[in-house]
């Protein structure tokens, strides 16, 4: 089975209730990439690609479809079966993973289809088919965010994420601690997520300040060596996300001994095939995991929580979906969701939902055919 033809489609996501508060960003809306692969048997498969705008890593959907556009006649006649896209992909475009993983993702729809099995079944099998999710808070002040993190522990969610970094740190510290104290007989478990936004003395202060708060760390500071250089100050537990830009860098953080677990994102490894290398090594270690997609609808959702399903419980740390911040859903028959802190595996072949293609427009590019 070959790929015949490619559509590209790009598409707003506005933010609900928005802004979306990161330590360096306020996001309104999204512009999404989404690809279509269809076989020469027919099929089609689909694949999502949304980064968080262009502040969050190094990545914007504009170079999504600019690395689409350079990979797109490469691809056609490339093989569905052997699964070899990341090959005719590497071939014709060096790194841009995200770009990639939208491509990854539709091949795996697709293949799932033709052989008429879930996505998850060709990444090792479901251990589980209902994935704790976590929940972002935002930036926000430390009594708003207090009562969102109590109105969302009360909803289910075991895990939340509380943001940080890119203000002064007596307003962090203020809001972990409140926040502490509204979950805390709840068993909820916390992380503090400054992506990227705080020097290493702030992160070093929250964390001796804060040291009887038992919260996962998560990117701190902008750069490997940052982190590096206050992991033996630091009295929680730290996790990468951003700087974790490949299998590479993920084999060099963990060989360092600088990580306790990770933030990992299916778009920013380069899709659901490598995702599988990145769990495996995981698991080697120990080492817990989300399964994330930095931002997207349905189909993103979907592809997460398939391969969220293939890591062992004891180290998923959750399959954060963006689709609770989003008001739209690709396919209203059977949305990808997240119902009482949890995510369901999604039925059916494929990655198991069929998107309203209409909802998409026109092509923004197109490939064979
Ligand atoms: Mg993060």
């Amino acid at each position: 089975m070959r790929i015949a033809e490619i559509q590209v489609y790009q598409k707003g996501l506005p933010v609900k209730d928005g802004p979306y508060t990161m330590s360096g960003q306020q996001v309104w809306s999204l512009k999404t990439t989404l690809v279509r692969l269809v076989s020469d048997s027919g099929l089609e498969g689909w694949g999502e690609v949304c980064p968080v705008g262009p502040l969050y890593w190094q990545s914007h959907a504009g170079g999504a479809l600019a690395a689409l556009e350079e990979m797109g006649e490469a691809l056609i006649g490339a093989e569905v079966l052997p699964l070899s896209l990341h090959r005719a992909m590497d071939g014709a475009l060096h790194g841009h993973n995200y770009a990639k993983s939208a491509v990854d993702i539709a091949g795996h729809d697709l293949l799932g289809k033709h052989l008429g099995v879930p996505v998850c079944d060709l990444l090792g099998g479901a251990v589980s088919n209902r994935m704790i999710s976590y929940f972002a808070t935002g930036i926000g002040e430390p009594d708003e965010i207090a009562r969102l993190a109590a109105e969302k522990a009360a909803e289910g969610y075991v895990r939340l994420q509380v943001k940080a970094g890119g203000r002064a740190v007596e307003q962090d510290i203020e809001t972990v601690r409140k926040v502490w104290e509204k979950v805390q007989a709840m068993g909820t478990r916390l992380a503090v997520d400054a992506n990227r936004g705080m020097t290493q003395h702030d992160a070093i202060t929250l964390s001796r300040v804060c040291a009887d708060i038992p919260f996962v760390l998560e990117q701190p500071c902008n750069t490997i060596e940052e982190v590096a250089a206050i992991r033996p100050l630091i009295r929680h537990p730290i996790y990468l996300d951003e700087n974790t830009v490949d299998i590479s860098t993920i084999l060099r953080v963990i060989g360092a001994g600088l990580v306790d677990g990770f933030g990992m994102k299916v778009q920013r490894v380069g899709g659901l095939q490598r995702m599988t290398t990145v769990r495996d090594i995981c698991a080697a270690r120990n080492l817990p995991h989300t399964c994330d997609d930095a931002w997207g609808g349905d189909i993103a959702a979907a592809a997460q929580a398939h391969i969220g399903a293939t890591v062992d419980p004891r180290l998923l740390e959750g399959v954060w979906l963006s689709t609770p911040y989003i008001e739209a859903s690709y396919d209203p028959e059977n949305p990808v969701q997240v119902v009482e802190g949890h995510v369901h595996l999604p039925k059916g072949p494929g990655l198991g939902i069929i998107p309203e293609e209409s909802l998409f427009g026109a092509p923004v590019a197109s490939f064979g055919g």
